[in-house]
C-alpha cells in the first residue's frame, strides 16, 4: 500500500516572513492528520527558518534542487550533505523549470539523483512532456527517455527510496490540469516501465505523484486515480487552505 505524499513546491516566491507564515499554517493544519505525508519545499534562502518551524511536526522539508558534488569549487550550489545539515528530508531533482530554463540534461539529474540518495536524502524526480510532444504523440517515448536517463544505475532498493512526479509541462502554472485518465495513462505507463525495468513489487511500492495545477477542486479526481499516489503542488501550495484543501483530499 503506498502512502499519498503531497508537496508543495515554493519556487522563487516568499520572503522570510510569508515563508514563516505559511510553514506555521500547513504545520498547524496538518498537526493530527494522519495516512499521508506532506512536505514544503521553501527556497533554499529559507530553509533554515521553515525548518525551525517546522522542528518536531508533521510536515517533511524538501529543497527545489542541490548539486551532485560534495564539496568544493562550486560557486552558489548547495550540496546534498548542506540540504541534510539544514534539516531536509526531500529535494526536488529535475524540474521542469530547471530542465527547460536552465537546460538540465538527464545526465545532470541523474548525478543528482545517485548523490542525493548517496546522502540519505530522498529525491522527487521530476518527468513530463512539452505540449509539443504529447500532439506528436511521443509522451511515453520522453517518460521512458527521461526516466532512463535520469534514473540510470539504481539497483532496487535505491530506486524504492525515490518518488517519481509526473509533470506534463504544459499543465505546470497554465491552469490547464491533465484530465484524470491523461494522467493515470501515464501514470499507468510508468508503473509498467518499472517493472520492466525491475520487478512488479518494486513497481508497486514506489510512489507517483501528479503535478500541475493541482487545486483542491481537482485534486478528488486526480487522486482517487489508482496509479496516482499525490500530488507536486505549485502555485496551490502558496496558500495555507488551497494547499491544504488538496492534502485532505489525499487522506486515507
Ligand atoms: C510545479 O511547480 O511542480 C507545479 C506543478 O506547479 P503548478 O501546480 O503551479 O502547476
Amino acid at each position: 500500500m503506498r502512502r499519498p505524499f503531497i508537496a508543495g513546491n515554493w519556487k522563487m516566491t516568499q520572503d522570510r516572513r510569508s515563508a514563516v507564515a505559511l510553514a506555521e499554517g500547513v504545520s498547524r493544519q496538518a498537526a493530527g492528520l494522519s495516512g499521508v505525508d506532506v512536505a514544503v519545499c521553501p527556497p533554499s534562502c529559507y530553509l533554515d527558518a521553515v525548518a525551525t518551524v517546522l522542528a518536531n511536526g508533521p510536515v517533511g522539508l524538501g529543497a527545489q534542487n542541490m548539486y551532485h558534488e560534495p564539496n568544493g569549487a562550486f560557486t552558489g550550489e548547495l550540496s546534498a550533505a548542506m540540504l541534510l545539515d539544514l534539516g531536509c528530508r526531500y529535494v526536488i531533482l529535475g524540474h521542469s523549470e530547471r530542465r527547460h530554463i536552465l537546460g538540465e540534461t538527464d545526465a545532470d539529474v541523474n548525478k543528482k539523483v545517485l548523490a542525493a540518495l548517496a546522502a540519505g536524502l530522498t529525491p522527487i524526480v521530476c518527468l513530463g512532456e512539452t505540449l509539443p510532444e504529447r500532439e506528436a504523440g511521443k509522451t511515453l517515448d520522453v517518460i521512458r527517455t527521461q526516466f532512463s536517463g535520469s534514473l540510470a544505475g539504481l539497483g532496487a532498493a535505491e530506486f524504492q527510496k525515490i518518488v517519481i512526479a509526473y509533470e506534463p509541462v504544459w499543465a505546470i502554472g497554465t491552469g490547464k490540469t491533465a484530465t484524470p485518465e491523461q494522467a493515470e495513462e501515464v501514470h499507468a505507463d510508468l508503473r509498467r516501465i518499472m517493472a520492466e525495468c525491475y520487478t512488479a513489487p518494486v513497481a508497486e511500492s514506489v510512489r507517483i505523484q501528479y503535478g500541475g495545477s493541482v487545486k483542491p477542486d481537482n485534486a478528488a479526481d486526480l487522486l482517487s486515480q489508482p496509479n496516482i499516489d499525490g500530488a507536486l503542488v505549485g502555485g496551490a501550495s502558496l496558500k495555507v487552505d488551497a494547499f491544504m484543501g488538496i492534502v485532505v483530499h489525499a487522506v486515507g
